[in-house]
């Protein structure tokens, strides 16, 4: 078979579209035909060079799609239905799997390393060559083929385009705040940085009942879509210090550092109350080290932790975020920047350096 692919080949090079050769799904795989994939932070640090990873590969892991067949032995899942797909087709039966966190299974961070699936495969070729695929997905495609246990049922009420955001944006933002940090209503929340991610843990505060919920960030549209979806207060970089020594004084119950670089956790971390908690929910570049003082830990007794993919079981969080859209909590379409067809990859990719608000979409 055969799909065409957006093909990823070394920093500063343009992406290729090509015609690859894709394996037929196997036993308990299945074929979705993706409609809308996100650019998401992770892809950008391959883009930009912060991470070296095998390559020819393709990239994108938060996508959603429609079944196109099913492989041997597929029981939960029918050619027609929608699904989002999870980036972390985990190996199952680890300890961490088995404590429903497939997104810490060793074997999957492995594949992750190798930009394989977690049995070193990839299912693509160009010429005969493998092409590797990114976050153990790959896929901005037309068409991709993952286990059964990643393609996970979304319904007919959500816009696909909306859906893709659950897939990595939206599970791992508003994660951090109700599976990570287990946010109590009328607690004080700082997010720091409001791209895609950080606007999802503003979402989440708001959804866990946060009194306070103040958000910083560089651009002027990001904090202003941030007051929309339930920041009480923003700042940019400069202003947040006289606004907390104004405002909260103390620091807050929870920190998020959506960003996951050194100088926003530190931001995050200055200004977590004592007793608090700081979540680093971005992923920081390769071998990024922070500067810690154990007297934070120690005599103030903060808590530094981090979240990776909404620190929960993926196929167990998407039925309550789906509940989240439904019932009119969680906002889906306002996060939604333009869209490019699959083509245009190029663009799409300059456009998400480029810090437009709302979340960039390829529509293969
Ligand atoms: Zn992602
Ligand atoms: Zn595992």
């Amino acid at each position: 078979m055969k799909t065409k692919a957006a093909v990823f080949y070394e920093a500063g090079r343009p992406f290729e579209v090509h015609e690859l050769d894709l394996e037929e799904p196997r036993v308990g795989e299945v074929l979705v035909r993706m409609a809308a994939v996100g650019i998401c932070g992770t892809d950008l640090h391959s883009v930009k060079g912060e991470w070296t990873r095998p390559t020819p590969t393709v990239l994108g892991h938060e996508g959603a799609g429609v079944v196109e067949a099913v492989g041997e032995g597929v029981a939960s899942l029918r050619p027609g239905d929608a699904v989002v797909l999870s980036w972390a087709p985990s190996c199952g039966d680890c300890e961490d799997c088995r404590r429903g966190r497939p997104a810490r299974c060793v074997t999957l961070n492995r594949a992750i390393a190798a930009s394989t699936l977690p049995d070193a495969t990839t299912g693509l070729s160009l010429d005969g060559e493998t092409v590797y695929r990114g976050t153990a997905t790959g896929a901005l495609a037309e068409r991709v083929v993952v286990s059964e246990r990643v393609a996970l049922p979304v319904g007919d009420g959500v816009p696909l385009e909306q859906a893709a955001l659950l897939g990595c944006a939206a599970l791992t933002g508003v994660g951090a705040v109700l599976f990570a940090a287990r946010v109590e209503p009328g607690s004080s929340v700082l997010v720091v940085g409001a791209g895609g991610v950080g606007q999802f843990v503003v979402q989440g505060a708001r959804i866990a009942g946060a009194a306070e919920i103040v958000c910083v960030d560089p651009l002027e549209a990001r904090r202003e879509q941030a007051v929309r979806l339930g920041a009480t207060k923003v700042a940019e970089p400069d202003g947040l210090t006289s606004l907390m020594k104004a405002e909260l004084p103390d620091g807050v119950d929870y920190a998020f550092d959506a960003v996951g670089d050194p100088a926003t956790t530190e931001t995050a971390f200055r200004w977590t109350r004592n007793g608090g908690v700081c979540v680093i929910v971005g992923l920081p570049a390769a071998g990024k080290r922070l500067d810690l003082d154990p007297v934070d830990f120690v005599r103030r007794e903060r808590i530094l932790t981090g979240t990776i993919y909404g620190s929960a079981d993926p196929a167990v969080a998407l039925p309550v975020l789906l509940e989240h859209v439904q019932a009119g909590r969680l906002d889906l379409a306002s996060q939604l920047g333009p869209s490019f067809p699959l083509d245009r990859i190029n663009d799409a990719i300059e456009a998400a350096l480029s810090g437009v608000p709302g979340r960039v979409l390829v529509r293969p």
